[in-house]
């Protein structure tokens, strides 16, 4: 899930956050980068509003999936400790 980066044409990426991913497990990590912004190797942090409508529309998308594949996950998870007490 790279986009263009709009200063320098270099690959941005969303923002990964070690520490929601230790707190929070693979879950939480793609509940954050459903919302996390993106940053550019070279030039940091980068606004949403930087990017072209195009990769907007796109990060939207993704950020949707990204947080419905941690609600599934969750579910996942909650089902299995629910089965396992059975
Ligand atoms: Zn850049």
């Amino acid at each position: 899930m790279a986009y263009k980066c709009p200063k320098c044409g270099g690959v941005a990426s969303r923002a990964h956050s070690p520490t929601a991913q230790q707190a929070a497990g693979l879950v939480g990590a793609l509940i954050y980068m459903a919302f996390a912004g993106l940053s550019c190797v070279k030039c940091g942090k980068l606004q949403r509003s930087e990017f072209s409508d195009e990769d907007r529309g796109t990060m939207v998308r993704n950020s949707v999936l990204l947080f419905v594949g941690g609600l599934v996950l969750l579910a996942a998870c909650v089902g299995l400790l629910i089965a396992i007490n059975d």
